[in-house]
């Protein structure tokens, strides 16, 4: 053994690591440290299963060596996260025509001779790659049944079945090393995000035989819920059962007592005692919630296995805070154990109770929340509308790994076919996206759709439905949907992530809607309020109208003054919602023309309310054409050639910090300017703001402050920054337009080709997504550092959509900002994020 350091017997000094023989060998070298018992087993490692995937086997004859004579083995997968899966389990290597002979004797003719039947049909389909099909019919009697099995084996293979312990062994580890480097594995594993190379493991282990006149059979057995983390016995055990079988079979028994029916605790209290014993030591000494695979003969409990409790997102964050609540972790470590993009499924919507429901469908409901979208039939349109971002549904009879990206573009998966642990509810759960399964009463017109429900209904690519994961319904239309509801456990984990945290996270928000979901996630303050997002309601995009056309400054003047109560109340409400917490408004930004209609009727109907003749209206729109809009007469170049504008936004956040601070300690508003290119302009638009707040100031009697910014959209600002620096309070990078100005590619037309500048490596990741930190990152260090020279104490944060993203916040913190800001929903993720990161 010492001379293969790729075949390593499991002792408790034997050096085996998760990063060279997988997370399973090393879960069980703890157990046998641990004093448990578990059988005999040897790790191969990484680089052996490497080798044998390409034609060149372990040595086979120094396997067998450590195992007893004529025992029978199985071998499992060891990658090195349990979570990126593996092929499955091959039990009873080392059945053969003799081995059923001694065991007939001992357990039975009828018990072995099934086991060996069921080995040779497992071994046909992992190793020799046969039809499972083939032995759909067999006869009943298990006799003929095996004579059969062996049969066919031998037709299809033209070989007989191989009878030698080592030649099967051989085949196992071969089949189960080429299976991982298939291409459908290794995009199943990515999916899960595994890395394309990411190595595996094997474990061959001794297999106990299950003769004997006592209790005997399988089972699994963990100490928590996996859906809720509440602590909860729950597993399965089959008498005379093998392996994982038990979780299945129909005549499976609970574990503990239960009125339903027969349970372990009833069959063999002491194992079962024994048991729980060795989970809750496990839970101690690993410091993990594990799954126990177990096996009793004649009344010994041995534990074959133990893995990590698969969990929903929602058990997750409850394990770890339970875990560390018992002090078996720490609260960091609680904190650092969840993966921040999960907390995403925490926050999944649901249908509101006592709506409507017109259900098209039932299936089994396979991963929670609700979400609704137009009905695809394919991955390819999946993506296609992703691209178009038009939400949609992807319906399938079923998917396979063909199908990953397509479900990652999709909001929610309805399959035909398939149960709980089916290829789509797998992934869909492992991405947050609400699934259903087996909607066996959806039937399929034609290969590709469309989709025919119980009740005579089509559905048609296009359709709106809505999949509610929660409770396996598909409904027709959009039915009210209901945020997310964070539980107790939850809360308790971000109170922990808040206090490891070291930057700031607000919340870019609009309306009072935006700022009460900010505030309910805990946003530590608006980043980025869009003010022009405030007069999409009819009645002021009217008035905004009018103040487009009139010509004079006077006139103009009397229009905004139509405008600025309902600014001031907007801003008023902001104030309230927020508490006290900062608040930044941005000045006026998109070109005034984008408000203005398009369309011949939109430009009628103008023309009638502002009671001036339609060619007029036309031409009118067509002198503010630009070439270039978001290049054209936007932001802070409204601002310098149409002051009234900004002056009365500026009133109206004065008024309204007056109005709000009233009820407690005074508000300084933030004013923020955007798309500022040179120091000048910033000059000029402070002038006017400051000669609104002299005049608010004398006409109210009442003092007050605020603070002036410059929001970053352009990369002179960047370079330029130590000019602004001096004129301002804060810098906030809004890298949406960042980005397409670094690039010089449009934010709104680029989906059309990214994903083939991905694929094609031109771009890692699309930068709206991902801050590119390599050219738009440069640029932020640059303006950072040159900002910081000239006003040491200014605000430093982003804004963008990348204020999300962890790798972003990183970046910020590193580069020392005070904070990011993104969407409501995304700023649970950005603090569990912030937290890893302060850690
Ligand atoms: C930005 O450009 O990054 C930004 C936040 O502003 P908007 O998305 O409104 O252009
Ligand atoms: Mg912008």
């Amino acid at each position: 053994m010492q001379n293969d350091p790729d075949i390593t017997l499991i002792t408790p000094n034997a050096p085996i690591k998760a990063a060279t023989h997988g997370g399973r060998a090393k879960c069980l070298q703890r157990l046998v440290r641990l004093d448990m018992p578990v059988p005999r087993t040897v790790a191969l490692s990484f680089s052996a299963v490497r080798r044998t995937a390409a034609g060149n086997l372990p040595n086979i004859r120094l396997i067998l060596e450590q195992f007893d004579a004529g025992s029978l083995l199985c071998v499992r997968p060891s990658s090195e996260d349990p979570d990126w899966g593996g092929p499955g389990a091959v039990l009873n290597i080392g059945m053969n025509d003799d081995h059923q002979a001694r065991l007939s004797e001992l357990m039975g003719a009828e018990a072995a001779t099934r086991l060996y039947c069921r080995f040779v049909q497992a071994y046909a389909v992992h190793v020799a790659r046969l039809d499972p099909d083939l032995f759909d019919d067999l006869p009943e009697d298990e006799c003929e049944g095996l004579a059969e099995t062996l049969r066919i084996y031998e037709a299809e293979t033209e070989e007989p079945f191989p009878q030698n312990r080592g030649d099967q062994l051989a085949g196992v580890l071969q089949s189960m090393a080429r299976a991982w480097s298939s291409t459908s594995a290794r995009l199943l594993r990515q999916a899960k995000g595994a890395p394309a190379e990411a190595g595996l493991g094997l474990v061959v282990q001794q297999m106990i035989p299950m003769v004997g006149t006592s209790e005997c059979g399988a089972g699994v057995l963990q100490l928590v819920d996996s859906e809720t983390g509440l602590p909860q016995i729950t597993g399965r055990y089959l008498s005379r059962g093998q392996g994982r079988e038990a979780l299945g079979a129909k005549s499976a028994l609970y574990l503990e007592h239960d009125p339903r029916g027969p349970s372990l605790e009833d069959v063999a209290p002491e194992a079962f005692a024994r048991l729980k014993a060795y989970a809750a030591r496990m839970r101690q000494r690993l410091r993990e919630e594990m799954q126990v695979e177990f096996l009793i003969e004649n009344g010994h409990v041995h534990l074959l296995d133990g893995v990590r409790v698969q969990r929903s997102s929602r058990a997750a964050v409850r394990i770890a805070v339970r875990l560390a609540e018992d002090g078996i972790i720490s609260r960091e470590e609680a904190v650092l154990r969840i993966e921040p993009s999960s907390v995403n499924s925490l926050l999944h919507r649901q249908v509101a109770p006592g709506v409507r429901r017109d259900v098209l469908a039932r299936g089994i409901a396979a991963s929670p929340g609700a979400a609704r979208g137009r009905v695809v039939f394919t991955s390819a349109e999946a993506l296609a509308s992703a691209a178009r971002e038009e939400p949609c549904v992807l319906l399938r009879r079923e998917t396979s790994p063909e199908d990953v990206r397509g479900m990652h573009a999709a909001v929610a998966v309805v399959t035909v076919r398939g149960g709980m642990s089916s290829h789509a509810a797998v992934i869909a759960r492992g991405f947050g996206l609400p699934c259903i399964v087996g909607a066996t009463s959806l039937r399929f017109e034609s290969g590709k759709g469309p989709v025919k429900t119980a009740d005579g209904r089509v559905l048609q690519a296009g359709d709106i439905v809505t999949v509610d994961g929660t409770s396996g319904q598909i409904l027709a239309g959009e039915p009210r949907l209901l945020e997310a509801a964070q539980d107790d456990a939850f809360q308790v984990l971000m109170q922990w992530a808040d206090r490891a945290r070291d930057i700031e996270i607000r919340a870019n928000a609009d309306t009072p809607e935006d700022a009460r979901l900010a505030r309910d996630f805990k946003a530590q303050g608006v980043g980025l309020c869009r003010t022009e997002h405030m007069f999409v309601d009819p009645g002021r995009l009217t008035v905004l109208h009018q103040m487009i056309f009139t010509d004079s400054s006077e006139n103009r003047a009397e229009v905004l003054a139509r405008l600025l109560p309902m600014q001031r109340e907007d801003f008023t409400q902001l104030f309230r919602i927020m508490e006290g917490k900062p608040v930044c408004i941005r000045l006026f930004d998109p070109p005034l023309h984008e408000f203005l209609p398009a369309t011949r009727s939109g430009q009628r109907e103008l023309a009638e309310a502002l009671d001036l003749p339609v060619s007029d209206v036309t031409r009118r729109i067509e002198a503010m054409a630009e070439y270039n809009p978001m290049l054209g007469l936007r932001g802070v170049r409204l601002g310098v050639t149409v002051p009234e504008i900004y002056e009365m936004q500026a009133r109206a956040i004065f008024e309204a910090a007056l109005r709000a601070g009233e009820e407690g300690a005074p508000l300084v508003p933030d004013i923020m300017i955007p798309l500022v290119s040179a120091a000048r302009e910033v000059e000029l638009v402070r002038a006017h703001i400051d000669r609104v707040a002299a005049a608010v100031r004398a006409e109210t009697g009442r003092h007050f402050a605020y603070r002036l910014g410059v929001m970053v959209e352009t990369p002179r600002a960047c370079l330029r920054a130590g000019e602004i620096a001096p004129l301002v309070d804060f810098l906030s990078f809004g890298t949406n337009d960042l980005t397409q100005m670094t690039y010089g590619l449009s934010r709104d037309d680029a989906g059309r080709f990214m994903s083939l500048y991905v694929q094609q490596g031109v771009y890692a990741e699309d930068p709206f997504h991902v801050l590119d930190l390599d050219g738009v990152g440069e640029l932020l260090e640059i303006a950072a550092t040159r900002s910081r020279a000239a006003r040491p104490k200014i605000t430093l944060s982003i804004c963008g959509e990348h204020g999300g993203n962890p790798d972003s916040i990183a970046f910020c913190r590193d580069a020392g900002f005070d904070y990011v800001s993104c969407s409501p929903f995304r700023v649970p993720l950005a603090r569990l994020a912030a937290a890893q990161f302060a850690i």
